[in-house]
């Protein structure tokens, strides 16, 4: 088993070429195996022999995005290609996204994709595994990542709506497409209680999650209900782009992301720190959690994730740093 990094990464084991969220073409993959549904990772989603889990399927399909069938993995469920296993695992980051343990002769392989390691509104944390091996992401790998307690963001979240509400303006969020907008939409379901309108992209997304069980309440911006909702202005506007529209009101503008940590984002009214990443605490966590002997780590600030992985007494390098092939099979077990 190797693994190899370009765009998304690729394990080898035997004569079986698992490509994880790869838009490289390079290698002649047995099998793509895509992460979640998120633009960057959801690549080559139309080409034959790609595995997803159910919700990804969906989301995808709804998106318009997937013009054909793809092989369908629930959590917990292991497929055999050819004398390799390979098992999705839920990654807590969006709806569906996995995680996929690979086994292949004693050796087990997590490969993590984006992953956060919290209980959100909306997702469940992602699962620790047991593995030998571990490619993980480091989005915010680096030690000044350190996000505020959840439940502590949310409460600004909706401290700053009443604020909004009570000044005569409407709330407005620009969120991603999917997870961030479904987290926020499920607050303010949840603490405030009062109306939410969703642009219709967003509304497309929100009714997958519906369909996978999760109780959702908005309205879509372009009904008449809609519109009758936003005219009150008593509500809270989602949407995955900044437009301003005409609604007799003024609209203050909020983002929602994990670099609200770093930057100020100083165009919008107000930025919250609120990631569906682990942050570098959570990352941390994982690696003890799943207890592997070599952690190979990959985007954002993966050398330093593996620098801080080294101190901490794991074996780690980061992906890109090693060439297209790792035999970090072939590496002796410890005894
Ligand atoms: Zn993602």
């Amino acid at each position: 088993m190797g693994a190899s990094y370009e765009s998304g990464a690729f394990v080898a084991c035997k004569d079986v070429i698992l490509a994880f969220d790869a838009a490289d073409e390079r290698l002649n993959t047995t099998l793509r195996c895509i992460t979640h549904a998120h633009i960057d990772h959801a690549v080559k989603v139309n080409e034959p022999n790609t595995l997803m889990s159910p919700e990804t399927y969906e989301l995808l399909k709804a998106l318009g995005r997937l013009k054909r069938s793809a092989s369908i993995l629930e959590f917990r469920k292991t497929m055999d290609v050819r004398s390799v296993k390979v098992t999705a695992v839920n990654a807590g980051h969006i709806l569906g996204s996995c995680q996929y343990v690979i086994e292949c002769d004693d050796n087990t392989l997590l490969f993590s994709g984006d992953v956060n390691v919290q209980d959100t509104l909306v997702t469940k944390a992602a699962e620790p595994m047991n593995v030998d091996f571990m490619v993980l992401e480091a989005t915010y790998g680096d030690p000044s990542f350190v996000f505020p307690d959840r439940e502590t963001t949310y409460s600004k979240i909706v401290k700053w709506i009443c604020e909004c509400l009570k000044s005569g303006s409407i709330p407005a969020f620009k969120a991603y497409l999917i997870g961030k907008s479904q987290e926020i939409i499920k607050l303010v379901n949840e603490y405030l209680g009062i109306p939410v309108v969703v642009s219709d992209a967003v509304a497309k997304v929100c009714e997958v999650y519906r369909k996978f069980g999760l109780d959702l309440s908005y309205f879509r911006k372009s009904t008449d209900a809609g519109k009758e909702v936003l005219r009150t202005g008593e509500c809270v506007y989602v949407s995955n782009h900044r437009i301003d529209f005409p609604v007799g009101r003024r609209m203050m503008w909020a983002i929602a992301t994990g670099w609200a940590l770093r930057y100020r984002f100083g165009f919008y009214d107000a930025a919250f720190p609120l990631s569906g990443h682990a942050d570098f605490r959570g990352l941390i966590s994982h690696v003890e959690a799943c207890a592997p002997r070599r952690v190979y780590t990959m985007h954002g600030y993966s050398k330093r994730l593996a620098k801080e992985l080294e101190k901490r007494g794991f074996a780690a390098t980061a992906l890109e740093s090693v060439g297209r092939v790792v035999p970090f099979i072939y590496e002796k077990r410890r005894v």
